[in-house]
């Protein structure tokens, strides 16, 4: 056998209503699936839905045998597409990757070229996955902030699940653009890590997360959401005349039991973020912002990096929020 190399690889249990098994298998590029360019993978990394694809929580998982892991950076190794030459970095975010397609949790991956973008130079691959699905959906919500109007001296922005991927790359985004940030976190011990990042004010989670009347004391000029359910309906509800609120997370629930009120009324705009599907151009964009509005430093704070044969028993941990910032995979270690 030629090529080989290492993968996390989940399989179907043979008994049915038995969990799925998890373990780390030697492959070859034979075993890969089809697509036009093979990448030798640096780094991927921990996202919420990677927890989900771990434990097998929601069945996010289409196809197995899966090789996890929603987003990798590494070289293009092989190339038969025109846009891509041996040597390139690259980075893949997205595309079903990690849930319908094999992913990043592996020291090769053979994939489809439209699925990749070049990597900024100013980022390395470790920062690129130190960012992530997590931080690039992150910016996209700073974007969209940006894109309704929200400017820095329209108000504070408020930032659901602060001190998780999403969230701390958000507060460290806003911050360093000159938004004034609150963080609401449902852990007092990482006020401390969230101030690091630069926000200023905290409010705890069940602040937010209990019932809600549609419309309470306008607060805030825009927000990040990644808690959705009750906690997105009350930063609706506290969100300013004209203020933009971008969904993009589920961590405390799907459900969404408002009114039209602060929509008819405020003129709120509720803007859904989605980093899965954005197209070339978004992603560009995106990205370029990210290699200049996230200081290195900061990157550094919010990052932890560990050996892919770590990454089982962080599934369950992270779905249960009890990660913090950005978890990085070395396939390598
Ligand atoms: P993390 O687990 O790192 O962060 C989620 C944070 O939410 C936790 O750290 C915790 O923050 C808070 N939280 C967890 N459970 C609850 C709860 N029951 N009620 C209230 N708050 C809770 O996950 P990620 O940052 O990777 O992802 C966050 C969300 O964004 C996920 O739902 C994920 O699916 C979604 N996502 C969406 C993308 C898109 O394209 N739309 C892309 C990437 C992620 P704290 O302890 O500070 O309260």
């Amino acid at each position: 056998m030629t090529n080989q190399f290492n993968a996390l690889v989940i399989r179907e249990s043979a008994t049915e209503g038995q969990p799925q098994t998890v373990a780390i298998e030697a492959l070859s590029d034979e075993d890969l699936p089809d697509g036009d360019v093979i990448v030798d993978i640096d780094y991927s990394s921990l996202n919420y839905k990677d927890g989900m694809a771990l434990t097998g929580a929601g069945r996010i998982i289409r196809n197995f045998p899966m090789v996890p892991g929603i987003d990798f950076s590494g070289t293009v190794a092989i190339s038969s597409s025109p846009d891509f030459q041996p040597g390139d970095a690259v980075i893949l975010t997205g595309w079903g990757v990690g849930e319908r397609f094999w992913g990043g949790y592996a020291q090769r991956q053979r994939v489809r070229s439209e699925w990749l973008v070049e990597r900024p130079r100013a980022l390395s691959s470790l920062q690129a996955m130190a960012i992530g699905t997590a931080g690039l959906t992150a910016m996209m919500c700073v974007v969209a902030l940006e894109d309704g109007g929200v400017t820095p001296d329209r108000g504070p922005i408020v930032v659901t699940g602060a001190a998780g991927g999403v969230g701390s790359v958000a507060v460290a985004i806003l911050a360093n653009l000159g938004y004034t940030v609150t963080a609401v976190t449902g852990r007092p011990d990482q006020h401390e890590y969230l101030r690091s990042l630069g926000a200023t004010s905290f409010l705890d989670r069940d602040a937010l997360t209990g019932p809600s009347k549609p419309l309470q004391t306008e607060t805030w000029a825009g927000a990040v959401d990644t808690v959705g359910s009750t906690m997105l309906v009350n930063v609706i509800a506290q969100t300013k005349y004209q203020g933009v609120v971008t969904a993009c997370g589920l961590a405390g629930g799907t459900d969404l039991a408002t009114t039209v009120m602060p929509f008819i009324l405020r003129g709120v705009r509720l803007q859904g973020i989605d980093s899965v599907m954005a197209d070339r151009a978004t992603r560009d964009r995106v990205w370029a912002r990210l290699a200049t509005d996230l200081p290195a430093g900061v990157l550094d704070t919010i990052t932890q990096v560990v050996p892919m044969s770590a990454i089982a028993d962080l599934g369950p941990t992270i779905l249960a929020g009890q990660t913090r910032g950005r978890i990085v995979v070395d396939p390598n270690a």
